[in-house]
This record gives C-alpha cells, sequence and structure tokens, in this order.
C-alpha cells in the first residue's frame, strides 16, 4: 500500500455514521482508545500498489472460485459486514476505520486484463465483489469496477455482481454488453426492509425501497437479476420478508438467496455496539435470537449456523414465499447459502480478443 491520498472528503462527512471504536487489533502491536473526545469521522482513501486483482476463494461456504475487489473497506458501513476482520490485516481498525478509512485499488482493470491474458485462465466466472461492494460511493469518481467490467466484456468473461449501491444503474450499457456476449448475474443485497431499521445498521446504504428500484431497472434492462436476503437477522429482517419478496419479484427478481447473520470476531463487537446505540429497545431480543443460532465456538463459518427453532421457521417461510412466487431460492440449509448467484454458470464463452501482431497459440 502506497500514502495517503485524500484526507478531505467533507462532502461525505456530513453523512458519515457515528464512531464506532475498533475493537482490539490483534496484528497490531499498538492500540489507542479515545477516552473523552470522539474523533471526527473523515474519510480517507490510500492506494494499493497489489500486483495481482483475482483472488482465489477456498472457503467452504462461498460458492464460487475467483473474485476482484477494487475496494477494501466500506464506505457502506454496515454494522454487520464481515469483511470487517479483514481490515485488521492491513493494521486498520473492524470499525470506524473500516468505514472510513478505504484501500482502493487503481491498476485493477490493468491487472485484470494480465490475468486473463495468462494461459492459465480459462474463463471462470469472476464474481464482483466477494468482500466489499464494489459500487460503494468512492465508485463514482474512481470507475474502478467499471473498467473491470469493460475488461470482462471485451474478454467475453462470465460475471456475478453483488452489491447494495444505486451506482451499478450508471454501468447499465456494459452489462448490457456482457450479457450479450458472456453472461451476467447480480445478486442485490437487501437484508432488512424497514427503511428505518435498514438506515440505523447500513447507514450509508440506498433504502430497501430504492434497492427493489434498481432490482427492477436491471430486469427491465434483460439482466438476470436477484436478491439476497444476507444477512437475515433474527428479530429484525423477519417482519418485513415475505413483502420484500414479493416487491423484489415484481420489480422483475428471478432468484433469491436467504442466509443467517454470523458474527465472528471482532465483528461481534461492532454490532452490538452499534445495535445498543441505534435501536436500544430492541438490542436484547436480537442478541438473544443471534445467540440460538450462532455457535461461536466453532471454527468453521458453514457450522458456524447451528440453526434454531426460530431459524427453522423463518428458512421454511422463506422457501415456500419464493414457490409461492415463483422465485428460484437457495436457504441457508444449501451447501452454497452465499453464492452470489445461486445460479450455474457453467457456460464458457471467453476468448482472446485478436489483435494485430498477436502470435496464434498451436496448443
Ligand atoms: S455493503 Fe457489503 S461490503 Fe459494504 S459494508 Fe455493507 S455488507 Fe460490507
Amino acid at each position: 500500500m502506497t500514502g495517503l491520498i485524500v484526507t478531505d472528503a467533507s462532502a461525505s462527512t456530513s453523512i458519515m455514521p457515528t464512531l464506532v471504536s475498533n475493537p482490539p487489533n490483534p496484528w497490531a502491536t499498538t492500540d489507542v482508545t479515545y477516552f473523552d473526545e470522539t474523533r471526527e469521522t473523515r474519510l480517507e482513501i490510500f492506494e494499493d500498489d497489489t500486483r495481482s486483482i483475482l483472488s482465489k476463494n477456498a472457503s467452504p461456504s462461498v460458492g464460487f472460485e475467483f473474485s476482484v475487489n477494487p475496494y477494501r473497506g466500506c464506505q457502506h458501513a454496515c454494522a454487520y459486514c464481515e469483511a470487517r476482520r479483514r481490515h485488521e490485516l492491513l493494521g486498520f481498525g473492524a470499525g470506524t476505520d473500516f468505514d472510513t478509512k478505504i484501500v482502493v485499488k487503481p491498476r485493477a482493470a490493468q491487472l485484470l486484463r494480465g490475468a486473463f491474458e495468462a494461459p492459465s485462465w480459462k474463463g471462470d466466472v469472476v464474481v464482483f465483489s466477494g468482500a466489499t461492494d464494489c459500487y460503494q460511493p468512492l465508485e463514482a469518481s474512481y470507475r474502478l469496477t467499471r473498467a473491470c467490467l469493460e475488461v470482462c466484456a471485451e474478454y467475453r468473461n462470465p460475471v456475478a455482481i453483488v452489491t447494495k449501491g444505486a451506482l451499478i444503474e450508471r454501468d447499465l450499457d456494459v452489462l448490457r454488453r456482457l450479457n450479450e456476449e458472456a453472461r451476467v448475474t447480480v445478486s442485490i443485497s437487501i437484508p432488512i426492509f424497514d427503511p428505518v431499521a435498514a438506515r440505523a445498521i447500513e447507514p450509508l446504504v440506498p433504502s430497501p425501497q430504492r434497492r427493489i428500484s434498481i432490482i427492477r431497472k436491471l430486469a427491465d434492462a434483460g439482466i438476470d437479476v436477484g436478491i439476497s436476503i444476507a444477512p437475515m437477522i433474527l428479530g429484525l429482517g423477519e417482519e418485513g420478508m415475505t413483502a420484500m419478496l414479493a416487491a423484489a419479484k415484481d420489480a422483475g427478481a428471478r432468484r433469491a438467496v436467504l442466509s443467517f447473520l454470523r458474527l465472528p470476531s471482532p465483528v461481534d463487537h461492532v454490532f452490538v455496539e452499534r445495535l445498543r446505540e441505534v435501536l436500544p429497545l430492541r438490542a436484547a431480543k436480537i442478541m438473544a435470537r443471534a445467540k440460538e443460532t450462532i455457535d461461536v465456538s466453532s471454527a468453521s463459518l458453514v457450522r458456524r449456523e447451528k440453526g434454531s427453532r426460530h431459524s427453522s421457521v423463518v428458512d421454511a417461510l422463506f422457501a415456500l414465499t419464493c414457490r409461492r412466487l415463483g422465485l428460484a431460492y437457495s436457504t441457508a440449509g444449501d451447501d452454497h447459502a452465499n453464492t452470489p448467484n445461486a445460479g450455474p454458470m457453467e457456460l464458457r464463452t471467453f476468448t482472446r480478443p485478436t489483435r494485430p501482431g498477436r502470435q496464434l497459440r498451436l496448443f
């Protein structure tokens, strides 16, 4: 990672969420604790000089192999975000640092082109983004996701996108091209349908209703789009679930995915602190439900979802509603409930563009 390039993002400062403390970072040698005055929340952007852009995922709970993450950290600031853990590996905190210290990869498209030129690349689906949101607000100016999608369209490489960001609508032209020449599926993530509760837990994400309108816009453009209820926060998310699925179907969603809240350390610290601050009257019930569902002693994220009577009821209601509405679905009990596209993408369309002077390979 190279130096800090922007420190004053005053436009963002006015809508920043309140501070959430950064839990002690086990990878850091020092910790700073603020006892009285809270710091101003300011956006800081760092450039990453990484030499590779394709991440290979080995986790059995993730149903895809390759992903591209042009950004690390996420301004959307969801309290439950599991990617907070990885921010600690950069030497940052998992709390407010995750929302305000964003690492960008300016060479993302160039690196992706290099990866596609490697003889070993066979044209597997590339997922945007396996870790943080590729359409978070910074994408409006950096355009890294767009540039990477343009490379995918040029090489006819299939793509799956998971996002909460309305900025995806800007790239409809590239998505249409990808749809015609390869394949693209999009999952719009909406864990909570109540706009007030959603704003409290996901402070800088477009409202749930706005996200439904993203589904409509993509579906109208002929893109294969679905809704992802991930994570389902019991005591909060199940109230509007059936109405949300119906709204998504009406907007043109073809499929739905459900997976339950997981709170690996230090995400648990951030989630509980935010919950107590923004939804104090509901916090105890939500945490009780979460404890019924999560086996915190398990090291495996797959086995961590041990389930409970309540989660089984919600799971069954989800499946029943999807069947009634005619939505393809994947529930928390499925092997790949976290698969963003939840559909087979075996189609191989990858082709290296021919350029003058490119030598043809015989084998
Ligand atoms: S939008 Fe996704 S990546 Fe960003 S904070 Fe929320 S859950 Fe994390």
